[in-house]
């Protein structure tokens, strides 16, 4: 079914212009990216739309109507900033007011996309014919005609594509192509999904900030609200699998800690339901201990189990997704446009044009990701008994972070290793046990060992890998990530290091985005912060390899 994609350029968001136009769409997809500079009113909008409605912390915030036809992006910030950073393929804009650069403009409009705007001047009205709008009689209607060929469009892909690594990331792709009617096959060498580093018993959600709000901030909010969100359509955590969303206090770790954090609660001005600054009374009344230098309350955060938001997401994809479990994938082959997959005796396990990695710390044994570079980061976490520290209902965390207990286990964590021992190590429970209880100010004791020990893939700059796979085996100048040789058909999910439960479902969204040509769920400049070619770039860059 074909896309139409409205762009609102209003000074504030018209819910009832957008409800009007959900309608006239009825039945058919519907893509509205309305750009928001001024706080939204969204209390006139139906209930669905309301319960998703983000908090006004800027960026680009992604909403779905229930039956999956209309899209919502609110971009929130400056709106000239703003479009810069869409990367959509717009079929009808709406201007209330005129942007600065129509050059931006004319870049991201249709040939034949039609323009509505009122209150314009002559001079406004003759900018835009300039640009390639062609007005009607009414003066405030216009068609675009584009002058120049734009950007080649990607023809639209064959539907199928097998999933390597059934972890967080992969059962994440899975679900995003499964709701675009792809078929998937997944591929995983253990018999059960989340087997590895997905296979913890609690991992946390929360957001994070910073003094400059940088790119890895703001990535990290637009994937936990995006997360946030999404999860409501597998249920809802603690309902549609297991998890609670019973918030996260952060401590601040000394004065000089607690400054910085409350000059960015002083310029930020976060909305009190994403991040609270708590000076130390409040902060110490919530812990029930000394919290001296104070501590952000994360309202929305709090923990779930990877295992069963896995089991929720593969659930969703219903009879589009075939399971290759127990089976390893060691090589991959390109055969006449489709990717042949095969096991360690040659055996063939799947075959399709595209084949998206998740594989974690899997990826690099594949000849393709050999050069991307990815570590594995042991840590272990530690179960300790219910009852062993004094309880909280929420999670606590500063140097360690600790859950409530759930079916009777607290999970206290986790160490940062550099080795690769899979066995659990009685140092690393002792560092647990002594954090948390440094924290919580009651003195240090032994348990039975107990816990969980894995490996987090980590990139560099910590960030994950999600898009086309570069091909370092080609030679050639590179100046942009466009320029870069890639691998036909061939993607990454990879590197989600310490927050795989937020990463995977805005990862998964933003590639799948990238296959079918949609509007992009994060602004350019984030899209290519995570893009797998990064640093293939920056060394061809640095070495200037011809
Ligand atoms: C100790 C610890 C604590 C953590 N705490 C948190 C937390 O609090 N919050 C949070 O959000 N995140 C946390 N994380 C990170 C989170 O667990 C990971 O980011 C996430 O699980 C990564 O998911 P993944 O799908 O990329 O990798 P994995 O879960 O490792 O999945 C990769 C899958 O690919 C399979 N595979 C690999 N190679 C092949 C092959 N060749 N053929 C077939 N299958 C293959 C593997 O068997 C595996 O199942 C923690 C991680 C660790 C280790």
């Amino acid at each position: 079914m074909p896309l139409h994609t409205i762009v609102a350029l209003d000074t504030d968001f018209d819910s009832a212009r957008f409800s009007a136009v959900c309608i006239r769409h009825g039945g058919q997809r519907l893509h509205f990216i309305a750009l928001a500079p001024r706080p939204v009113d969204a209390g006139q909008l139906p209930e669905p739309w309301r319960k998703q409605w983000p908090p006004f912390v800027p960026g680009l915030h992604r909403m779905l109507s229930r039956d999956g036809l209309v899209t919502l992006d609110l971009l929130i910030g400056d709106v000239d900033a703003g479009l810069a950073q869409l990367s959509a393929r717009i079929d009808e804009i709406w201007l209330a007011a005129v942007p600065s650069s129509l050059k931006v403009l004319a870049r991201l409009m249709a040939d034949g996309a039609r323009l509505q705007a009122a209150q314009l001047d002559d001079g406004q009205r003759a900018a835009l014919q300039k640009a390639g709008f062609v007005f009607d009689d009414s003066r405030v209607r216009a068609v675009f005609q584009r002058r120049a060929a734009g950007p080649a469009l990607a023809g639209k892909p064959e539907r199928r594509a097998i999933v390597i690594g059934a972890g967080l990331a992969g059962a994440a792709a899975c679900e995003r192509l499964a709701a675009r009617g792809w078929q998937v096959t997944l591929v995983e060498r253990h018999a059960q999904p989340a087997s590895e580093a997905s296979g913890n018993l609690a991992g946390i959600f929360m957001p994070q900030l910073s003094k400059d709000d940088n790119v890895a901030t703001r990535l990290v909010r637009a994937a936990y609200l995006y997360a946030l969100r999404h999860w409501q359509s597998l249920g809802g955590v603690g309902t549609g699998y297991e998890g609670e969303q019973c918030g996260v206090l952060q401590l601040a770790r000394d004065a000089q800690h607690a400054q910085v954090q409350r000059q960015i609660a002083a310029t930020a001005l976060p909305p009190p339901e994403f991040a609270r600054w708590l000076e130390a009374p409040e902060a110490s009344t919530m812990l029930g201990a000394p919290a001296p230098h104070g501590a952000w309350w994360f309202a929305q955060g709090g923990w779930a189990r990877p295992s069963s938001v896995c089991a929720a997401m593969l659930d969703a994809c219903g009879s589009l997704l075939t399971r290759r479990f127990s089976r390893s994938a060691v090589s991959l082959q390109r055969e006449q446009h489709e990717w042949q997959v095969r096991d360690g005796d040659g055996s063939l396990i799947a075959q399709a044009p595209t084949v998206i990695l998740a594989a974690g710390n899997g990826a690099v044994l594949l000849a393709q990701a050999a050069s991307l570079p990815l570590d594995a980061v042991r840590g272990q976490v530690t179960h300790l008994a219910q009852g062993s520290l004094p309880e909280l209902p929420f999670v606590l965390c500063r140097e360690a972070y600790m859950t409530p207990a759930h079916q009777g286990i607290v999970c206290v964590g986790a160490t940062y290793d550099a080795d690769g021992d899979v066995s659990l190590r009685a140092a690393s429970q002792q560092e647990n046990i002594g954090k948390v209880a440094d924290i919580l100010q009651v003195a240090p004791f032994d348990a039975p060992l107990a816990g969980r020990t894995g490996f987090r893939c980590v990139a560099p700059d910590r960030l994950p890998l999600a898009g086309a796979l570069p091909d370092p085996s080609v030679p050639g100048r590179c100046e942009r990530l466009r320029d870069l040789p890639r691998w036909p058909g061939l993607f990454g999910l990879l590197g989600y290091a310490s927050r795989g439960l937020i990463w995977a479902p805005l990862a998964a969204e933003l590639l799948v985005c990238q296959l079918e040509g949609e509007p992009l769920p994060v602004e350019v400049q984030l899209a290519e912060a995570l893009d797998p070619g990064r640093f293939l770039l920056r060394e061809r860059r640095r070495n200037g390899t011809h």
